[in-house]
């Protein structure tokens, strides 16, 4: 599905609701979160609806390898230079919130409020 009217993140990645952008490309989109887990906690998402790791196909292998590559250096341009994590959350017990494929992307100086 190219854009779910119902879901948050598409209207994000539409614009049609604001979000503190970091980065955005034909495909793919990044933002701060707004309940940030850590100094530095950033949402990078494929503009297009993908709801979970569940629908991912070997013919997304691109997109998400580039989710990956790009957000180290986003990481970097936001100040984080002392390592990060990469979390993506998966349905119900994965405790997914919002049913569009995300990669949390955090990093920067420890105690974070999760993680
Ligand atoms: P999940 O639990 O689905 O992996 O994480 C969803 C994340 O999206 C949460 O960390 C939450 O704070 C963030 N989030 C939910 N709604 C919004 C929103 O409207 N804007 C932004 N920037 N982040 C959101
Ligand atoms: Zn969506």
């Amino acid at each position: 599905m190219a854009a779910d009217p119902n879901c948050i993140f598409c209207k994000i990645a539409a614009g049609q609701i604001p979000a503190k952008k970091v980065y955005e490309d034909n495909e793919i989109i990044a933002f701060h979160d707004i309940h940030p887990w850590a100094p530095v906690h950033i949402l990078l998402i494929p503009k297009q609806h993908i709801e979970s790791m569940v629908d991912v196909t070997e013919a997304d292998a691109a997109l998400l390898g580039r989710m990956m590559a790009i957000s180290p250096r986003l990481l970097r341009d936001l100040g984080v230079t002392n390592g990060f994590r990469h979390v993506v959350n998966t349905g119900r017990d994965g405790l997914q919130e919002v049913m569009h494929l995300h990669v949390h992307a955090m990093g920067g100086p420890r105690p974070w409020l999760k993680g």
